[in-house]
């Protein structure tokens, strides 16, 4: 099998990344979790449980019917998974009985190894998702990361194969990418450090969920954890600039629109929120839809609050901003060259 391009989806043990030599610079484990589905013949203790080992969880999975657990693990387990009697056997430490743990759907261990690949590309070989970056699961960044490698790669791989754009495109996947994933690392290795029951930790804990009360703080890590804070640095520029497109309720001449709504087609789009018709760019009307749109309302972005409102947005079909003009035009070419491709030339 012969290909232009290689792409590295393969998780965490990543033979592509392996085969490649890409370094997975980072952190062995110091914590691991024994997590199962199973079923239990007695009602276990729903909820949140906290002990000297950590904090552990039985959820209800089908209405009750089978049981989600999340044990905390005395000591480092890193021996893959675990069988039906090492669950019994936790169960029992935590909780003084195993509920009559029985039938798994399945049994596994986690542990909270945190590693990033030194180079998200090389040549033409790239990584994506687990494959680029492992770390512990708390707040559900994992997977969420990995589907935004994948929306940031996608066209810029497409662009290039199609011709449209040089191989240097893909040098901003690394770019945009590696910084995100780094504070995902970061921010996963600090909630596993404040999850510690040591007294010092603890109290670590409860001075980050004091600051956590306050709006400013709690608004900025729920941006960063879900993803919505996710700014590229694209350089100088309006706010907008490199940030995700709110999904905004336009007004256009077919009726009312939602903005993602024009990112189905993974196509670049140039939304004219101005006199419609007057921007001209038609040397790439063959890449770019241009749409004549009105939006009243105020433009809110997660952590960042209201920006000033622009007239004209260029927006990747990644959906983040590549261009933003408030009363002016000026670097909207320099921005469709950048990321669409040069100019199609008349004829
Ligand atoms: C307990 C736990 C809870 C989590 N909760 C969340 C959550 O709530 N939200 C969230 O966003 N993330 C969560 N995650 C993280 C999430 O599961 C991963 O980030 C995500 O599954 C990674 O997806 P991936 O496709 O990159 O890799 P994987 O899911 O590992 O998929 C890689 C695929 O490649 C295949 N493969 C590997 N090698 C080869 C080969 N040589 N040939 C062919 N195929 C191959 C594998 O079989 C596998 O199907 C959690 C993780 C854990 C452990």
């Amino acid at each position: 099998l012969r290909a232009a391009y290689l792409v590295g989806c393969d998780g965490g043990r990543s033979t592509i990344r392996k085969a490649t030599g890409i370094e997975f610079a980072g952190w062995d484990p110091t914590m691991s979790w024994m997590i199962a589905e199973v079923e239990m013949s007695e009602e276990p203790a729903w909820g949140f449980r906290s002990n000297a080992s950590g904090i552990h969880a039985l959820g209800k999975i089908e209405g009750g019917r089978k049981v989600g657990v999340v044990l905390t693990e005395p000591r480092l387990e890193a021996r893959g998974e675990p069988t039906l009697r090492e669950l019994s056997e936790a169960l029992t430490a935590v909780y003084g009985t195993d509920f009559g743990v029985h039938s798994p759907t399945w049994l596994s261990r986690f542990t909270d190894m945190t590693r990033q690949a030194t180079a998200y590309r090389d040549r033409r070989v790239l990584l994506a998702g687990d494959a680029a970056h492992i770390h512990p699961p708390m707040g559900g960044q994992g997977l969420n990361t990995g589907v935004q490698d994948a929306m940031n790669l996608g066209w810029k791989l497409a662009q290039i194969i199609k011709g449209t754009s040089p191989q240097s495109l893909l040098d901003s996947y690394h770019a945009e990418r590696h910084p995100v994933a780094a504070r995902v690392l970061r921010n996963t290795m600090a909630q596993v450090a404040l999850r510690r029951t040591d007294d010092r930790s603890k109290a670590l804990a409860d001075t980050v969920a004091e600051l956590l009360g306050m709006d400013e703080a709690r608004k900025k890590i729920a941006a960063e954890m879900s993803g919505l804070g996710v700014h590229y640095d694209l350089g100088e520029g309006h706010p907008l600039l490199g940030r995700r497109i709110p999904d905004l309720d336009l007004t256009t001449a077919g009726g009312l629109l939602r903005v993602f709504t024009l990112l189905h087609d993974a196509r670049p789009v140039l939304l004219n929120l101005g006199e419609p018709g007057r921007l001209d760019i038609a040397p790439w009307a063959d890449r770019v839809r241009q749409i004549d749109a009105g939006y009243a309302g105020i433009w809110d972005l997660p952590a960042l609050g209201t920006v000033v409102s622009p007239d004209a947005v260029l927006i990747r079909p990644d959906g983040y901003v590549a261009w933003a003009g408030a009363g002016t035009q000026q670097g909207l070419v320099d921005a469709l060259t950048t990321w669409f491709g040069p100019p199609a030339t008349a004829g």
